[in-house]
């Protein structure tokens, strides 16, 4: 499986990251071995001196989607979640100013926590662009998303990537962070909520 990731999907986001809006999806992927699972302690890597948590509402896809319409790309997933898309922010920011790709800062070994169990979206209501997710950090909430916020709707995510790259079952699409961004340290407790659901629950070693 892989993952695809939206960034700068969000106005409150780019606003405090001063990025400009963008005119269509802006994406890129990590690998699996990115994932990280069983609610498994995320370890700051030592390559990275301001390493960010970016919670987000994530789509499981369940079939084979080639350049779908936008019409129809609510029938390829069924389950969503929140995961957490880590980056090593200060090599971001260089890779930014270089006009390199992100790969360094983003598709790093366990960038990727995301829960065992997706929820079906028939049990959150079954509109995609209706879901509020949260994070807590140490007990605080620091980041509130709403999909309905998301410059480009998952289904015109999921219709723009897949005019490049084939989705394949049990792929995962991150849709991009809203505002409140920061970076974590070790001893960090972090608590991710879908619909008031629990997501994850995870220490930062
Ligand atoms: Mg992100």
């Amino acid at each position: 499986m892989k993952i695809i990731c939206i960034g700068h999907n969000y106005d409150n986001h780019n606003r405090e990251m001063e990025h400009s809006r963008p005119a269509e999806p802006l994406f890129f992927t990590k690998p699996d071995t990115a994932i990280l699972r069983n609610n498994d302690p995320f370890y700051i890597p030592d390559f990275t001196n301001e390493c960010h948590y970016e919670a987000e509402l994530v789509i499981k896809i369940n079939r084979l989607v080639k350049a779908i319409d936008e019409r129809f790309a609510h029938r390829c997933y069924s389950e969503v979640a929140v995961g957490i898309d880590f980056t090593a922010r200060d090599i971001q920011r260089r890779c930014i100013e270089q006009g390199a790709p992100w790969e360094i800062c983003k598709a790093f070994d366990k960038s990727a926590p995301v829960p065992n169990t997706f929820i079906p979206l028939e049990e959150l209501g079954g509109d995609i662009n209706n879901l509020h997710f949260s994070l807590d950090v140490n007990g605080k909430t620091v980041q509130e998303g709403f999909s309905g916020d998301m410059i480009f709707s998952p289904d015109k995510i999921i219709a723009h990537v897949s005019k490049f790259i084939t989705l394949k079952m049990g792929d995962l699409i991150f849709t991009g962070t809203p505002v409140g961004v920061g970076a974590v340290k070790s001893g960090d407790r972090l608590k991710a909520s879908l619909e008031g659901r629990l997501m994850l629950d995870f220490e930062v070693r």
